[in-house]
């Protein structure tokens, strides 16, 4: 089974507007929206919910008030700052660690199961999404959260003999991005000719490449700044990086974000040319 992730170094490059078109025309496969903080590819695929489930992926330090000495060994040990003076545990500092546990000398420290998120199954018009929410407040859950949908999708997409899955990355170069990208075939990088576009794409080839990650780019709007696209052009070649495919500029991209559709079912045009063009050089690269 061939794994395809979809990154990009930040937000607003069009990531999910050229996820969801390759959702469209890749036959064969599962799809899995990893950006849990800010999911928004459901939006493009019009799903219909299959199954829900709470994912428990963090754990918080509890105090048992009766049993506790106030001795404040706890606390001075928490290198979190999550316990104050009164031995109470701040929730949204505690990371579970558990050094707390070992070191009380009453047994007064539990570690409990925190909700952290969702996890959804949907059926879309064009295969199994694998999706999830994370609950604020507990952003360094999502990587583990990540985990899960992928694994969700694997088990799908092996259910189904299916030979693809195809994962919407997180923004960013952090831990959510490698979650999406550990194990995956092919790392399609998304970025745009600015000079922030420029700067995001050499960080985020860092991590593909300390990872070991098979990686190649795709340019969205290259028609809005050609000096600054021959410059990725020229960075690709020098990171020995296959540029896939230079996605010109589209008014009716927000159309069909408007419409809840992805480009390549709302229109035909030379964007939606170049998308094809697109999955054409990913299927041969995977
Ligand atoms: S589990 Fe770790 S972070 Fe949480 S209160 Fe205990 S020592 Fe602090
Ligand atoms: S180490 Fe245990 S007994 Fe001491 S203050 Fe913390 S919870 Fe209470």
């Amino acid at each position: 089974m061939k794994q395809l992730t979809i990154i990009s170094g930040k937000g607003g490059t069009g990531k999910t507007v050229i996820a969801s078109s390759l959702a469209v025309l890749a036959s064969d496969k599962v799809l899995v929206d990893a950006d849990v903080d800010a999911p928004n590819l459901h939006l493009m695929l019009s799903p219909q919910l299959i199954s829900q489930q709470d994912f428990w992926g963090a754990k918080t330090a509890a105090i048992d008030e009766d049993t506790c000495l106030k001795c404040g060994l706890c606390a001075g040990f928490c290198r979190f700052g999550a316990i104050d003076d009164q031995i109470k545990i701040n929730p949204y500092r505690c990371e579970g660690c558990g050094v707390c546990v070992q070191v009380c000398p009453a047994g007064a420290v539990t570690l409990k199961d925190e909700l952290t998120g969702y996890l959804f199954l949907s059926q879309t018009p064009y295969g199994l999404l694998s999706h999830a929410r994370l609950k604020t407040g507990v952003a360094e859950a999502s990587g583990k959260l990540i985990t899960a949908i992928r694994r969700v999708a694997e088990e799908m997409a092996q259910k189904q003999g299916m030979g693809q899955i195809i994962i919407d990355g997180s923004p960013g170069i952090g831990c959510p991005v490698i979650a999406s990208l550990t194990g995956t075939n092919l790392a399609l990088i998304i970025t745009e000719p600015t000079l922030s576009g420029i700067s995001d794409l050499k960080r985020i080839t860092g991590v593909t490449e300390h990872f070991k990650i098979k990686t190649a780019v795709c340019i969205n709007k290259y028609d809005l700044n050609e000096e600054n696209t021959r410059e990725i052009a020229q960075f690709c070649r020098e990171k020995n990086l296959a540029l896939l495919a230079k996605i010109p500029f589209d008014e009716e991209v927000i159309k069909s974000i408007q419409k809840g559709q992805p480009l390549v079912s709302y229109t035909k045009s030379r964007t939606t040319e170049a998308l094809e063009e697109l999955w054409g050089k990913v299927k041969d690269e995977l």
